[in-house]
């Protein structure tokens, strides 16, 4: 799927969710320039979305996104720390909204990554906004935290790196 990149004024929103009401679109701006602000220290505060996600795309192996924020945080030696926010849809064709901390396994046995935190809400047109918000400030939240991938391992028990 063809993902574009920009800004959160070039997201097509009510093309994204033409479901919503132009009420829950504005909390959903203001929830998106509150990830852009304290996202602006480190990043350029960019958003992704998908034009032809806008209709549930059917049943489908995988998450199918339709608008993301995330941080990426890379260290030396193939190290990685990712934080995000987005709404996708299930692969049983549900609205959802996930946020998740993620890093790269260092463990003995290579599980790739690890999600550390997860806030994951499956939702419908009159409860995206309100999801996407509670989705919103985990994200604030955790990039309050330090941006180093031991951290948030050891806050997970999992080995460091
Ligand atoms: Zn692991």
């Amino acid at each position: 799927m063809l993902m574009r990149r920009g800004t959160f004024d070039d997201v097509p929103l009510a093309e994204l969710f033409p479901q919503l009401a132009s009420a829950d679109l504005e909390a959903m701006r203001v929830v998106a320039d509150a990830v852009d602000a304290v996202r602006a220290r480190e990043d350029v505060p960019q958003w992704e979305w998908a034009p032809g996600h806008a209709l549930c795309p059917g049943p489908q192996p995988g998450a199918a996104v339709v608008l993301m924020a995330n941080v990426i945080v890379n260290a030396s030696g193939g190290d990685q720390l990712e934080f995000w926010v987005q709404v996708f849809w299930t692969d049983q064709g549900q609205l959802a909204v996930n946020a998740a901390v993620n890093v790269a396994c260092w463990c003995e046995t290579d599980h790739a990554t690890h999600d550390i935190d997860e806030f994951t809400r499956i939702v419908d047109e009159t409860s995206l906004a309100q999801a996407f918000e509670a989705g919103s400030e985990r994200l604030i939240g955790w990039l309050a935290d330090p941006h180093n991938a031991d951290y948030w391992r050891s806050r997970a028990a999992l080995p460091p790196r």
